[in-house]
């Protein structure tokens, strides 16, 4: 798809280069490698991922102080809006208490609530998280959100800082998780944090398994603190078999699938960002090592 979208480029498959060939590479087009697969390229002059999350990338790109840009693609975020509104679909109607019931042979109708009443709140207005939020003002839910900076969203309240946070948790039916996994969000949904939520709220996190405490989710399900988890990305992946995630009644476990990098529009972006560098040598806006996202 790469070769096909950058004819003027020579595209290689980095198994197949010999290490003389490997000192030519200049521009490494990756998703989520080993640092030692990178490191194979003294020459590199930048990286540029085709995820839209890259933790792995920063420690490395840092080290050698290697410009890196992620994946920035409407057609992602707008997968990811459509599995946030399917998942939040899903809690709102009560879909696992239905299909439990249902294996049980119990007829019993739960009261409905209708999506007004409902409160989402996203952490993390990125590109990911500014596009659910939309697509769920369009469905009618109530919205807040939260970021490090500020923002101004149609149809969204807004929220910085820790006040900021805990305002969202307090209020929030459903927190929906799309933050970078970086030192500052590792475990940011934590013991605390989870204490801070509405009673019987849900999670759904489609970020990085490290932004939630999982220890501190399952007390949290146990206790009935929190209602339900969709949890998407986890600290190991795949989920180990031996995961009490995987058979928790109030856990719903998906293989890493909210939103896949699709390869035709990632591979125009790429490209796209590729000649405008070949042209001018401008890059898109970088990953911020300090910040690490
Ligand atoms: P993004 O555009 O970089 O947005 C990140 C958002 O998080 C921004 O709003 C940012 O605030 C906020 N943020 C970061 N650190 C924060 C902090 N310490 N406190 C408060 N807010 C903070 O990223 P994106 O493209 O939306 O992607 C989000 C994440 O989704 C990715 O990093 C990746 O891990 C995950 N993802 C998962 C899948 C999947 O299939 N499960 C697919 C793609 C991506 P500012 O706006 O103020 O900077």
């Amino acid at each position: 798809m790469l070769a096909q979208v950058m004819p003027g480029e020579r595209i290689v498959d980095d198994n197949a280069l010999s290490d003389a060939e490997a000192l030519l590479v200049e521009i490494a087009i990756v998703a989520d490698p080993s640092p030692e697969r990178v490191a194979r390229f003294p020459h590199l002059k930048w990286i540029h991922s085709v995820w839209a999350g890259v933790e792995r990338l920063v420690p490395l790109a840092a080290a050698r102080q290697l410009p890196l840009v992620r994946l920035v693609d409407p057609t992602l975020a707008q997968t990811m809006a459509e599995a946030v509104l399917a998942w939040t679909l899903y809690i709102h109607r009560d879909m696992p208490a239905y299909a439990a019931q249902q294996r049980e042979r119990i007829w019993r109708p739960h009261t409905y609530v209708a999506a007004g009443e409902i409160t989402v709140g996203i952490l993390g207005l990125g590109e990911l998280g500014r596009a659910a939020a939309a697509r769920l003002v369009d469905a009618g839910y109530r919205v807040t959100g939260w970021s490090h900076s500020a923002k101004a969203i149609n149809g969204v309240e807004t929220f910085t800082g820790v006040a900021g946070l805990h305002m969202v948790l307090a209020r929030a039916n459903i927190v929906v998780v799309l933050l970078p996994l970086t030192s500052d969000t590792h475990h940011l949904l934590n013991v605390e944090r989870i204490a801070a939520m509405r009673e019987g709220a849900s999670v759904i996190n489609f970020a990085r398994g490290g932004v939630v405490d999982t220890d501190a989710l399952l007390h949290a399900l146990d206790d009935e603190k929190v209602s339900h988890a969709v949890l998407d990305v986890f600290d190991e992946e795949p989920l180990p078999t031996n995961s009490v995630l995987w058979n928790h009644q109030k856990v719903t476990v998906l293989p890493h699938i909210s939103a896949p990098t699709n390869r035709d529009s990632a591979a125009k972006i790429v490209a796209s960002n590729v000649a405008r560098f070949r042209a001018s040598g401008e890059l898109p806006t970088l990953v911020g090592f300090e910040r690490g996202y």
